[in-house]
């Protein structure tokens, strides 16, 4: 039985990544970088105003106060989006607004709550202040310079990442494409929601958790038909999947018993088997294959088994697949409220709640068929075998939410 870490770089050691595409920026949040991202122009683009005001010569308004305010001639208005024809010369100012280019000749901007107008002379304003050079400003290039780097290869495309390159007209950038994933949930007891419920039967849940989950690890399910358990449609149902997908998972049918035919199945239709079984609870009976560039991920039935066992190991695949850089669930240290036990001779990863206020609290019975504490979790925290974690300790939680 493989160790979690060793399980998962073996995994990992055997991803390719998927070639680049270009897709809209407005669409990219979320996808992993394929090339490093440099900036085409200087942003802010020239330099600009920072307030409602006046540009003025900073030199001119040495001295001025409430008291005793030095007047400038006005000499024009700069709107939004207009460049003013002629400069700002010595004794004189332009009125201008936010974001508005700084006229020629002025080197800051007086707002215009330190100023008033003067009675009778409406191209005259007084300046109740003095101010310093740049005051006001904004530069030209204060925020990224012409060429700097703003994203490498592997980083993830966030909002705030969007909205800079769409400011610095970029339109499209080179991510790696997304895997298509296949989900087979393989249980002659399954039935689809909305069937009528039999004797013996349950209604599938892992497709919907899991589909819900690749996409949020930016892969593109695939979901297919249930598998009733046979080696026949096993077999066809794999073959099926992986022609269609860039790998499949498979849920149920991975461990000891008569009716469990995912591997067999797999290695009839020519895949070989990196590894089954991985020390970890729940989620041992864990199957990795491989058929060609096509990958299998058999996950055990349970619901629970199911979403740990994709945590841990599937979703770093897809993640490393489409070339980004941390493949790792995101961690929050917390505060356990209650201590959790762990006596089995495995690690156990137990479904916990991560409170806004820091606090961890156990969501419940931990059972790999318990989907009622599954539903409570956001989390998970990975307790060693044989061991206790007391009340009050800090703990690290596997975040998937
Ligand atoms: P297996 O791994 O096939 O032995 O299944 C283990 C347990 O998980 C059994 O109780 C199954 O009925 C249940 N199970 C398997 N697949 C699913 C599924 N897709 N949805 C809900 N429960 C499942
Ligand atoms: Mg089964």
């Amino acid at each position: 039985m493989l160790e979690l870490e060793e399980a998962r770089e073996r995994i990992l050691g055997v991803i390719p990544t998927l070639p680049a595409e270009s897709i809209p920026v407005g669409t990219a949040v979320g996808r992993i970088i394929a090339e490093e991202v440099h900036a085409p122009i200087d942003l802010p683009g020239f330099d600009n105003s920072a307030m409602d005001g006046y540009a003025v010569r900073a030199d001119d308004l040495k001295g001025a106060s409430a008291d005793a305010p030095v007047t400038l001639q006005l000499r024009g208005e700069i709107p939004a989006g207009v460049v003013m024809a002629g400069s700002v010369e010595r004794g004189t100012c332009a009125r201008i607004y936010t974001g508005s280019a700084l006229p020629q000749g002025a080197d800051a901007v007086v707002m215009q709550e330190d100023t008033r107008p003067v009675p009778g002379h409406p191209t005259e304003i007084a300046f109740l202040d003095g101010i310093k050079p740049w005051e006001n400003v904004r530069l030209r290039g204060e925020d990224v310079k012409r060429e700097a780097r703003l994203f490498s290869a592997g980083e993830v495309v966030r909002v705030g990442g969007a909205g800079l390159m769409a400011a610095l007209g970029l339109k499209a950038i080179r991510v790696n494409r997304q895997p298509v994933i296949g989900l087979l949930s393989t249980g002659s007891e399954l039935l689809e929601a909305g069937q009528p419920l039999a004797p013996g039967k349950i209604y599938e849940s892992n497709r919907v958790t899991l589909a819900t989950l690749l996409m949020q690890a930016g892969a593109v399910p695939k979901v297919f038909p249930l598998v009733p358990d046979t080696l026949g449609a096993t077999q066809a149902a794999l073959e099926a999947a992986l022609d269609q997908c860039d790998a499949t998972i498979t849920t149920g049918g991975v461990s000891v018993g008569e009716h469990d035919h995912v591997k067999k199945a797999f290695e009839q239709i020519g895949g070989v088997m990196e590894f089954w079984k991985v020390a970890v609870k729940p989620g041992k009976p864990f199957v990795f294959g491989r058929r060609k560039e096509k990958f299998l991920f058999g996950l055990p039935g349970n619901p629970v088994s199911a979403l740990v066992t994709f945590l841990l190991l599937v979703r770093p695949a897809l993640l490393r697949w489409q070339g980004a850089t941390d493949v790792n669930l995101p961690i929050s240290q917390g505060r356990l409220a209650e201590a959790i036990v762990n006596r089995a001779e495995r690690r156990h990863f137990v479904r916990v709640r991560l409170d806004a206020t820091g606090e961890v609290h156990s969501t419940g019975v931990q059972a790999s068929h318990i989907l009622s504490s599954l539903a409570q979790a956001n989390g998970l925290v990975d307790v060693p075998p044989q061991t206790t974690l007391v009340s009050g300790a800090t703990v690290s939680v596997l975040r998937w939410e």
